[in-house]
């Protein structure tokens, strides 16, 4: 069975520009299973880009509730129900999700109530099983396994890295986190990490950018890790590969592959991806390994 990784948004933070690529999300599928891991903003787009068919839409995990990883949730599950979504789809999210999903259910009352008794669809508020998760084992089916981690994301408590086993077949997310030395053990011997990473030259002129200057810088750096840092923890967990993602900057015209790669082959020395958007990460089938 195919491990396949489509990297739909890689950018972090939620703000979009001419050119730029999109807010975070993911593509997994793994043991048979399609999994969205974060809705930032494009997510639906990005999905059908990849050949999503959003009428089976089945499960999605939500990291934590900031929007570059959640604006768009509400938004997939509603266009995937007015493309013919019929069977349940199961959000786990840490807490709060739920609040999320009524808050959107409220904001979009008129236009559900009146595409229910007008088309005759089923109830969307009867397709979605929210299921609001902690650390620790979060769920197992059909030999897919997913546990969590609580990662190192200030102000934000609830912020959890995942991973994925199948049959072998490992795939980890850090999530955003500053360097957490917890997520090696975390990760330890999974074939892709993809980790959050941040360029120091980059921020600077990012902050400059945006016009909220030092409590940006800040947040930044106490919340976020540098490609180095990613690597670093890719090292000791020894990883088949390391994915860097949610980049920041994403889109300075200065800032490109070979400067992500620089920074990060200070401690990493493995198979190394540069998210883009749309970018497709496959794992070779275990069974003919
Ligand atoms: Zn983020
Ligand atoms: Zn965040």
């Amino acid at each position: 069975m195919r491990t396949r990784l489509v990297l739909i948004g890689s950018k972090g933070g939620p703000a979009i520009r001419p050119g730029g690529p999109s807010p975070t999300s993911s593509l997994l599928e793994i043991g048979g299973r399609t999994i969205v891991v974060d809705c930032g903003l494009g997510v639906t787009r990005g999905l059908t880009d990849a050949g999503v068919n959003l009428k089976v839409l089945d499960i999605v995990f939500i990291t934590h509730l900031h929007s570059d990883h959640v604006l768009e949730l509400g938004p997939l599950i509603h266009t995937a129900w007015t493309a013919g979504l019929a069977t349940t789809v199961r959000i786990f999210g840490p807490p709060g999700t739920r609040d999320y999903w009524h808050g959107f259910l409220q904001a979009m009352k008129f236009d559900i109530d009146i595409r229910i008794v007008d088309e005759g669809r089923p109830d969307l508020r009867d397709l979605v099983d929210i299921i609001e998760f902690g650390e620790g084992a979060v769920w197992t089916e059909g030999g897919l396994t997913v546990s969590a981690l609580r990662v190192d994301h200030p102000p934000v408590t609830d912020c959890f890295a995942l991973r994925f086993d199948h049959a072998g077949a490992s795939v980890v997310f850090s999530a955003d986190t500053a360097y957490f030395p917890p997520l090696a053990d975390f990760a330890a011997g999974a074939d892709i990490l993809v980790h959050e990473a941040m360029l120091a030259e980059g921020v600077d002129r990012l902050v400059a950018r945006t016009g909220n200057g030092a409590r940006l810088k800040e947040h930044l750096l106490a919340s976020h890790s540098f490609a180095e840092e990613a690597g670093q923890i890719a090292a000791a967990a020894g990883v088949g590969r390391l994915v860097l993602h949610h980049l920041i900057p994403a889109d300075d015209p200065s800032i490109g592959e070979a400067d992500w790669t620089a920074a990060t082959r200070k401690s990493w020395a493995g198979a190394l991806t540069i998210a883009s958007d749309g970018l497709v990460v496959e794992l070779a089938d275990e069974s003919s390994a």
